[in-house]
């Protein structure tokens, strides 16, 4: 007696299809699971046995094996503690072959036969639907995330039992419906907005520039200026999120167990702290988990401090910030993440905060203030789109009231909606920003006026760019054209854009 059931697992940011195969001979009553099952699939034995008597079915007295292919197939998880369970129906004759025909099933069971969410539901109904499978079975409560895809069926199981009476036609399984769906929320509860913030126009303005064309920002001032508060407004001026971007985060968020059962409505604002390990900010571990660079796709990744983090997860920012995606090596396989994170970081001028300020003694030594601002290497620093500089608000100012009015957030936001828009018509897509632009699309694409071109040249023999700062020049110079509503990039776009450019 052989039986087959047909299931899939995820696999870095992909799904693995997975054959349950199930055989069933006389002999000495066991139970063996064969097929590279790594510790979590050798307790899945335990679970599925209990599941299966604690639902009333009964487990046969007879040699079980249960093979899981492909045979190389790395399998981490509980993902097939539900195949293997059916499986073992059909062997001993309590359900039959047709039952779960063309049918693909995902879970973890729990010992009295509930079935428990899983990780990665996204990435297995995407393989099940390019394979062509028209039902997919997952846990109940996976169900509300699963509805983000269409073009398939996804039932919500909440028991073995229940399954078993679906599959029999003797009960119905709720199924995924795109109108009921859980939202949550992916950053702190933040409720900064630019107006509660007082005085730093400049700084305002600059980060205006950076939201409307996704640019990487790096604010160096004293403690007290504002800094912080400036990248939590930043997080609330931020546009909302494409149907596709949403897959995309609520995959991550899926993969890594933060969300199993809630879609990402809002764009990602992480800031890990700079004592936080390497694997935590880049990914990776036993599991090739997503890291903080990837939880921050499509949203701002915030690092406060920016030279306090160790040099390593600095260095190890290059490749991200360039290719949008993060390759984490493990022994046996590479996994790639998305990783489309726009950087906002701030730093002090000197590790006590204080040179430069006329109100406090910094006492830092000459080489500590070196060292500190050399922690932020050429190249990194070269990936830094806008470079700014706040000063710490005149006591006068901190006297004025704030007032309760939101109308200079209200007016930014609308500015930079208006921007991404521009950018939406002049590149025919969604979700492609000035940023995005390759040095080739840049010179193709953009147009600037004589006078702004005869600036450039001038400039960046002066500034002695480097042809990655060149062309980051000519980027935020068009996104100042499009908060301009300019067509063309005039040369005062230019001249500003320049002085972002200043170390
Ligand atoms: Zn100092």
């Amino acid at each position: 007696m052989v039986s087959k059931v047909n299931s899939a697992i995820p696999y870095g940011f992909e799904g693995r299809l997975v054959e349950v195969e199930g055989d069933m001979s006389r002999g000495l009553p066991a139970f063996n699971i064969v097929g590279m099952a790594n510790k979590t699939i050798n307790e899945a034995k335990d679970r599925v046995r209990s599941a299966i008597v604690n639902s009333q079915f009964s487990f046969p007295d007879k040699k079980v094996t249960i093979n899981l292919a492909p045979a190389e197939l790395h399998k981490d998880g509980t993902y097939l503690d539900l195949p293997i369970a059916l499986s073992i129906l059909i062997l001993s004759g309590q359900l039959i072959k047709d039952d779960v025909k063309g049918k693909l099933f995902v879970g973890e069971l729990s010992l009295d036969g509930k079935l428990r969410p899983v990780r990665g539901i996204i990435n297995i109904i995407e393989i099940a639907k390019k394979a062509g499978y028209k039902e997919v079975y997952v846990p109940i409560n996976n169900l509300s995330q699963a509805s983000l895809m269409d073009g398939i069926v996804v039932y919500g199981v909440d028991t073995l039992q229940n399954l078993f009476l679906a599959l029999k036609q003797q009960a119905k399984l709720p199924i995924s419906n795109p109108d009921d769906v859980k939202h949550t929320a992916t950053r702190r509860l933040n409720d900064t907005i630019l107006d509660h913030i007082r005085g730093q126009q400049l700084a305002k303005r600059a980060m205006e520039i950076a939201i409307a064309g996704r640019h990487n920002i790096l604010i160096s001032g004293p403690p007290g200026a504002g800094k912080t508060l400036l990248a939590k407004a930043a997080a609330n001026l931020l546009p909302s999120l494409t149907p596709e971007e949403k897959i995309d985060i609520t995959k991550i968020y899926s993969i890594a167990g933060l969300a199993t059962d809630e879609i990402i409505e809002e764009r990602p604002f992480r800031n890990p702290h700079h004592t936080a390990s390497s694997i935590s900010i880049i990914g990776g571990g036993a599991m090739a988990t997503p890291g903080e660079i990837s939880l921050s796709h499509k949203g701002i990744l915030f690092l406060d401090e920016i030279p306090e983090f160790p040099r390593a997860v600095l260095e190890a920012l290059r490749q991200p910030l360039e290719d949008k995606r993060v390759s984490i090596s493990r022994a046996n396989r590479k996994t790639t993440y998305p990783a489309d994170f726009m950087l906002v970081a701030t730093m002090n001028p000197c590790p006590c905060g204080y040179l430069g300020d006329p109100t406090h003694e910094c006492k830092c030594t000459e080489i500590q203030i070196q060292k500190y601002q050399k922690k932020l290497s050429g190249p990194l620093f070269d990936r830094i789109d806008m470079n700014i500089t706040v000063e710490k608000v005149d006591n006068s100012d901190l006297l004025k009231p704030l007032g309760d009015s939101n109308d200079e957030h209200t007016v930014v936001k609308n500015n930079i909606t208006e921007a991404i828009e521009r950018q939406k018509n002049r590149y025919g897509k969604e979700g492609f920003y000035n940023s995005s632009l390759s040095s080739f699309q840049v010179s193709k694409k953009l147009k600037m006026e004589q006078a702004a071109e005869e600036l450039l040249t001038n400039a960046s023999e002066r500034l002695n760019l480097s042809a990655r700062s060149y062309f980051k020049t000519i980027k935020v110079a068009q996104t100042i054209a499009d908060l301009d509503k300019s067509d063309i990039i005039l040369a005062k776009h230019l001249a500003e854009a320049l002085t972002y450019r200043r170390r």
